[in-house]
């Protein structure tokens, strides 16, 4: 089959490599779109630190059944999502029920070989049916899901003020499922094509642009009162430690970006608005399915969040394109 090797930072090529087979409990799917994300443009950039290369990429997956075990349920041609974190079971955070923060957690196309391929073998435990999802849109589950996570994380009511930081697509995934969850929500980021996009087509409330007095506009906006819930999105660290001065008080403070950095906050700051302060990873089965029923029920614009598209062969010269501001993407999708 073919694939898409990252073999050191910065180097993409196509090769040719055995088509895998499916160990007993796995099915064999046939990947037809993988979503590109902030992660990929990471491992391509050589800014992932805990990962070895040579590295097949690809975690949001859209594809479908080969070959599964009888009984799985997984007919095939069905179209499938697949949930990419490959957690062991056994661990405690996995007993409760946690397997998004597994202790061993393996996550594909990150810790282990990914989608960017024509075939890919799953666990079946892995493997979502989606018959009534296209298949660009069963590649868009992940993302909106980590989104969708970090909000039920925040225990968003219809009664909140939400305040997204950063309108990559996590941020965006974020916006939507907290107004299906009827928030208010104000979005910042630095870049005006963003922030038109969340408010003419995903239903920002306001939106504000990071600069030097966008503190004054987030008072203004709530009487000085300030966000009962903050998101971070941003994968920035002085946006982090800034957040936390547009937290209200008694408000939830949701980081749903990584940096590899220590985080510090003021405590008299941290402690007189008796923060509550939340690490949200990955995402649960329950909110695949958040994201797929609301998918399925039309309010997400899938059609508008999958921006740009090409063939999974032009991956190596299209991708360091895309990671550009200037080219504009919200979500590219490779077709395979
Ligand atoms: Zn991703
Ligand atoms: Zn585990």
């Amino acid at each position: 089959m073919r694939a898409i090797l990252c073999d050191r930072p910065g180097t993409l090529s196509l090769i040719e490599r055995p088509d895998p087979r499916p160990a007993g409990g796995e099915a064999l799917l046939r990947i037809r779109r993988v979503g590109i994300c902030g992660t990929d443009y990471h491992i391509l950039g050589g800014n992932q630190p805990y990962l070895n290369y040579p590295r097949v990429m690809g975690h949001e997956l859209g594809a479908e059944v080969v070959e599964a075990p009888a009984g799985s349920g997984l007919p095939p041609g069905m179209t499938v999502v697949v949930v990419p974190y490959l957690s062991c079971g056994t661990c405690r955070a996995c007993r409760r029920g946690l397997t998004n923060c597994c202790r061993r957690i393996s996550v594909l196309g990150v810790h282990q070989d990914g989608g960017m391929a024509e075939y890919l073998a799953v666990p079946v435990s892995n493997v979502i049916p989606a018959p009534n999802l296209s298949l660009d849109q069963a590649a868009m589950v992940e993302f909106l899901a980590i989104g969708a996570h970090g909000v039920r994380r925040a225990e968003i009511t219809p009664e909140d003020s939400v305040l997204v930081v950063g309108a990559g697509p996590i941020g965006m995934a974020a916006l939507i499922f907290a107004r299906a969850r009827g928030a208010s929500v104000t979005v910042m980021d630095l870049r005006a094509d963003r922030l038109e996009f969340a408010r003419s087509t995903l239903g920002a409330a306001a939106t504000v642009t990071a600069s030097a007095d966008a503190a004054t506009e987030l008072s203004s906006l709530t009487e000085g009162e300030f966000f009962d819930v903050v998101i971070d999105a941003t994968g920035h660290l002085p946006s982090i430690k800034r957040g936390l001065s547009f937290v209200g008080h008694g408000g939830r403070y949701t980081l749903l970006s990584i940096v590899q950095d220590d985080i510090a906050f003021p405590d008299p700051e941290f402690h007189k608005r008796e923060t509550t302060l939340l690490a949200s990873r990955n995402a649960l089965p329950e909110d695949f399915a958040e994201v797929m029923r609301q998918i399925e029920a039309g309010a997400v614009p899938t059609a508008s969040l999958a921006s740009h598209r090409a063939p999974m062969s032009d991956a190596p010269e299209i991708m360091p394109i895309w990671s550009t501001p200037q080219a504009g993407v919200i979500k590219a999708i490779l077709e395979v």
